[in-house]
């Protein structure tokens, strides 16, 4: 650690999947970078693991039973990836958030180099969004459109895609646009049978390979470079801004065990800490110039919080012949189609239902759109702080009718396409989770074109201060239905690749 007198080019907050790629993209750009890390770095996740592996095998060890862990992490282990690797998920003793009496959400938080993309049962999940989604604003009026469009992203997407070697199907789908896939993925007999089946009933409904990868791993590939200095355990807890200038100057930050603090100083600073967490960065980092937090003169941080809607979902025998059971998990995806073709009297947006299968086993899990509204929100709470002194989020965020509604439709249509395809309904679980629980938390500092109404603009620049920029999912302006993490590593690379031009031609 140390406060040191070098002013790096980029100092990056967050070294998950957004502050990864910025990583990789801006130090193979040439410049020098200082990501802080608030967790452990990779080869100390990796002796964790091999302990908890000797653990479970030699000693039988029961992460679900080891009661001392679970009261430390009574948030994180409501997560079904909890169990595999639970030393990546956060103390909840020591990362407090609050929520209002009787408006619970889940933050589930990984703290580690890749963030949460580095759990090991992630579920690597990757589709692009599509015009549908960046122009769903305007066709229900419902929030606004993203200020860029499939064509400004493409390029990016494909550098992630290349990068990553997504497998997938090229399926020719407008509101689901095919990845640049390094091999296919063939359907199971199953999945087959399935598609088949609904294909031939609902021809507005498709059943397509999943699309996946292992995870971005980035960090070696930047260090690699040998222009990134990565800084763990370095807690961020405000980014330095100079009001004479009207540029931010760099973060201060605590080191993690010791607890003392230190500056870090760059040309820009690349907020990248997830969602929420950069959102509370920016409203705790006050100044007389943004007395209600930085890069706030919209107002509209921390407003416009959106997660998946989740339930545990539906579960049917497939009534397979035995020669077609298969032994091996196997998933595919239903992409969204209702609100595609169609307009739904009900509700708006929609939902992508990931299909699971084993042996003889299906279960499907419906994830919907959540519409944005100004009222679920993260500020700071009044009175609690976490283990470093930082005041913790709170979070206000709730379903609405249209997301209720939704659900409800989603588990009539699981139901349907599991009877059409000559399955048995064994259990519904249509209980709606709570928000947070799908892990996809996006909209917290949101993109635009107008500064009174946006966050961002279409490169992840703040409007009030042009060398601040935050490119994790805080600046979607609504979230589709699909996973998100490869659109937050796409709009990174896009806003990188515009920082180094800006920086290079001297604007920055
Ligand atoms: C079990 C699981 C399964 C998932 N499956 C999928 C999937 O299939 N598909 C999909 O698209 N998405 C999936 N997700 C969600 C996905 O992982 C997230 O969308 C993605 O990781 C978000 O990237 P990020 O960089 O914004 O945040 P994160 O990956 O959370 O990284 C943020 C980083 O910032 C660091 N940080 C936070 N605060 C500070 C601070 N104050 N100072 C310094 N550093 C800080 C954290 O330690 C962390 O390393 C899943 C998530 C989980 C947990």
């Amino acid at each position: 650690m140390g406060n040191s007198k070098t002013v790096y080019d980029a100092v990056v907050v967050g070294s998950g999947a957004c502050g990864g790629w910025a990583c990789k993209q801006l130090t193979e750009a040439g410049l020098r970078v200082l990501v802080l890390e608030a967790g452990r770095g990779l080869r100390a996740d990796k002796a964790l693991w091999i302990m908890h592996r000797l653990r479970q095998t030699l000693l039988r060890y029961h992460t679900e039973s080891d009661t001392r862990r679970k009261e430390r992490q009574q948030i994180q282990s409501t997560t079904f990836a909890w169990p595999f690797h639970p030393h990546a998920f956060v103390d909840d003793v020591d990362n407090p958030y609050t929520t209002p009496e009787g408006q619970p959400f889940t933050w589930i938080r990984a703290r580690q180099v890749g963030g949460r993309t580095s759990v090991r049962a992630h579920g690597r999940q990757f589709y692009r969004l599509s015009d549908f989604d960046f122009k769903a604003g305007s066709r229900d009026g419902q929030g606004p459109d993203w200020p860029l469009t499939l064509a400004d992203l493409a390029p990016h997407y494909e550098t992630v895609e290349r990068w990553m070697g997504i497998r997938g199907n090229t399926d020719g789908l407008p509101n689901l646009p095919d990845s640049i896939f390094a091999e296919p993925i063939p359907l199971t007999p199953a999945e087959l049978r399935l598609k088949e089946r609904v294909e031939r009933r609902w021809p507005d409904r498709r059943v397509v390979a999943r699309r996946t990868a292992s995870a971005p791993v980035t960090m070696p590939a930047a260090l690699k470079t040998g222009r990134l200095t990565l800084r763990t355990h370095a807690v961020v807890n405000q980014i330095l801004h100079d009001a004479k200038t009207g540029r931010v100057t760099g973060v201060s930050y605590l080191d993690a065990e010791s607890g003392k603090s230190y500056e870090a100083h760059g040309r820009i600073v690349v907020l990248a800490a997830g969602t929420i967490e950069s959102a509370r960065l920016l409203l705790h980092s006050r100044s007389s110039a943004f007395p209600d937090g930085l890069a706030n003169s919209s107002g509209l941080v921390g407003r416009n919080l959106m997660d998946h809607t989740y339930l545990l979902g539906i579960e049917a025998k497939m009534n397979l012949p035995p020669e077609q059971q298969r032994k091996e998990h196997s998933w595919a995806y239903i992409p969204q189609f209702r609100n595609v073709t169609t307009r739904e009297q009900g509700f708006v947006r929609g939902y992508g239902v990931q299909v699971f299968t084993f042996d003889d086993n299906c279960h499907f899990v419906p994830f919907g759109e959540m519409v944005p509204r100004a009222e679920n929100r993260v500020t700071l709470s009044p009175t609690v702080k976490d283990r470093w002194g930082i005041p913790a989020a709170h979070i206000e965020c709730k379903h609405s009718a249209n997301e209720v509604k939704m659900v409800e439709d989603s588990v009539a249509a699981c139901q349907e396409m599991m009877k059409e395809a000559g399955f048995t309904v064994e259990r519904v679980n249509d209980t709606m989770s709570t928000p947070g629980m799908a892990i996809h938390e996006v909209g917290t500092a949101r993109m635009g074109t107008d500064p009174k109404t946006s966050v961002l603009n279409a490169h992840n620049q703040s409007w009030d201060v042009p060398n601040l920029f935050v490119t994790d999912g805080s600046c979607f302006p609504s979230q589709g239905s699909q996973n998100p993490t490869l659109t937050m590593m796409a709009i990174t690379v896009r806003a990188c690749a515009y920082m180094v031009r800006e920086l290079k031609a001297g604007r920055l």
